[in-house]
């Protein structure tokens, strides 16, 4: 089913006017730190009416904060310092390969 005019009219107002998806995913991790600015919130939220990955997504981290509180933020720290540490890695090895030919 198409999207009639008003929808389409709500999803392009709430894009332009709501956080991006990666601002979305650094104010996720950010509330678990404290909760954030009401208006801040609301405007999460609203990307979330229209956005079914950051929907998804902050449904994910506020599962994972409910399981193990504090735990949550620090997994993700890890994650994404050992993922650019490994990226950095594999450039590394990457790059000597190259040097060896
Ligand atoms: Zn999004």
């Amino acid at each position: 089913m198409k999207p009639g005019p008003v929808k389409m009219w709500f999803i392009t107002w709430v894009w332009n006017h709501t956080p991006t998806c990666k601002e979305v995913t650094r104010l996720a991790s950010q509330r678990l730190d404290g909760p954030l600015p009401l208006s801040t919130r609301l405007r999460v939220w609203l990307h979330t009416t229209i956005c079914a990955w950051c929907k998804r997504y902050l449904e994910q981290v506020k599962l994972v904060r409910d399981a193990a509180p504090g735990y949550a933020d620090k997994v993700e720290q890890a994650s994404e310092k050992s993922l650019s540490a490994d990226a950095k890695a594999r450039m590394k090895r990457a790059m000597r390969e190259k040097d060896a030919e």
